[in-house]
């Protein structure tokens, strides 16, 4: 299996390649150069997650020097469960992507990455250094994903003041290979410092993992196909999912997991107050701006790098129109959401879910059957919109509260390349 650029001139490489690589040389974005095609019946008898992962991931490794550890590799990166509930009185099933280590669905790709990288890496007498600016979740994902693995290093950058301080402890709570720099600025400072170090050319080897990467994105279709096949066995129907969605990376994955054949009907995206999608689903005019702060702050993008997958998968507008629908929920719908369903279910959402949420209670032609609503986050992580809006203490999951409880360690730097150049 080749891989390749979105964008045209560039030579086709294997998941490997892609995946060091993170972008094609032509600044586009790598993606499968044929489909595999299942059915549900090669998926018969199978119950675990690591085991659909096996079998939908194997097309992608062939002829690539990681293709003997796939069956590793999946069972590292699926160690923990991702349950699928009906939500009695809602008329939708939610499918809970937050029982992993930090809490968010990111913990899937970035503990696949981690797993690929290290096996790639580990013959290298020439460690590696992954650079990642983050906003909140990635940065989390991917420190406690790499922890510990021998021959990588990573470097988190994030803004200062502008994390929760449950998402800071987990960016700075490992120690070790993970140094996390919380520099005096926005998310953009942080980013600018990544792209000033790889264009730096320093005498080190630089990596990224943000969620461009494509090895963050195939292990994704990993949970739509398990969710549909689970959602076929109790119903005999296909499964439609409500994603909420900011770059674009966990709803690309469920159209992957669709054009391969899985039972799935519907897609639809819901964004919060960022709207570029839904703007360019109803015009055809695909109008990126600046990003806008919002409640559900993992969201908040202006420029959502994989609809460039998108467009590549439905080259005319009119069929990509076809296959994704997109819906925007303001502050205020996301707010009621969080405060009626508790109130009247017992149910909790994070902010990033009550966007999806609202999109099924509202739009008529959403609220059908055998629709599955995606929780992207524990309510816990985002306490500090939540609680009040509650007025109660929401209870954390264990595998957070253990990293609440570790100590900190991170170095405060300006916005500057320099200062951050010395420690590199
Ligand atoms: C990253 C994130 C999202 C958005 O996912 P994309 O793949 O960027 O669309 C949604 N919810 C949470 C909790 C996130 O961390």
């Amino acid at each position: 299996m080749k891989f390749h650029s979105t964008r045209p001139g560039d030579t086709p490489v294997t998941l490997g390649e892609a995946i060091t690589r993170g972008l094609a040389a032509n600044g586009g974005l790598f993606v499968p150069s044929t489909w595999p095609q299942f059915n549900r019946s090669d998926f018969a008898r199978v119950e675990t997650l690591p085991e659909v992962a096996r079998i939908l991931l194997a097309p992608f490794f062939e002829g690539d020097s990681l293709q003997p550890h796939l069956p590793d590799i999946c069972a590292e990166s699926f160690s923990f469960p991702i349950p699928l509930r009906p939500v009695d009185g809602k008329g939708f099933s939610i499918l809970e992507l937050f029982h992993g280590p930090t809490a968010a669905f990111k913990d899937v790709g970035a503990r696949f990455l981690a797993a690929v990288m290290h096996r790639l890496e580990h013959d290298n007498s020439d460690p590696l250094t992954i650079l990642v600016a983050t906003s909140g979740d990635t940065g989390g994902a991917v420190a406690a994903a790499f922890h510990g693995r021998s021959g990588i290093e990573v470097k988190v950058l994030y803004p200062a003041g502008m994390v929760s301080p449950r998402q800071e402890k987990q960016l700075t709570c490992w120690g070790g290979n993970v140094a996390a720099f919380r520099v005096d600025g926005a998310f953009d400072d942080c980013q600018a410092l990544v792209k000033q170090a790889f264009a730096a050319g320093l005498d080190r080897r630089l990596s990224s993992a943000n969620s461009i990467n494509i090895g963050r994105l195939l292990p994704q279709s990993v949970y739509y196909a398990a969710a549909s096949l689970w959602h076929w066995r109790e119903t005999g129907q296909s499964a439609s999912f409500i994603v909420p969605t900011g770059n674009l990376g966990n709803a690309v994955a469920a159209v992957w997991a669709r054009h391969m054949g899985l039972p799935i009907e519907r897609i639809v995206l819901a964004t919060n107050a960022n709207r570029v999608i839904p703007d360019f689903l109803a015009t055809g005019d695909w109008q990126p701006v600046p990003s806008i702060a919002t409640l559900a702050s993992a969201m908040d993008v202006g420029d959502p790098s994989n609809m460039e997958r998108l467009r590549d998968l439905y080259k005319e507008f009119a069929t990509l129109r076809q296959h994704v629908d997109a819906y925007t929920v303001n502050d205020d719908c996301i707010r009621k959401q969080i405060v009626d369903d508790y109130r009247d279910y017992g149910e909790l959402w994070c902010p990033h879910t009550a966007t999806a949420v609202h999109v099924f209670d509202n739009e008529t032609d959403v609220a059908t059957d055998n629709m599955i609503v995606v929780a992207t986050a524990h309510p816990a992580k985002f306490e500090t919109v939540i609680e009040p809006l509650i007025d109660t203490a929401i209870e954390i999951p264990p595998a957070l509260s253990r990293l609440l409880h570790l100590d900190s360690h991170l170095v405060s730097i300006p916005a500057d390349f320099s200062s951050f150049a010395r420690h590199l």
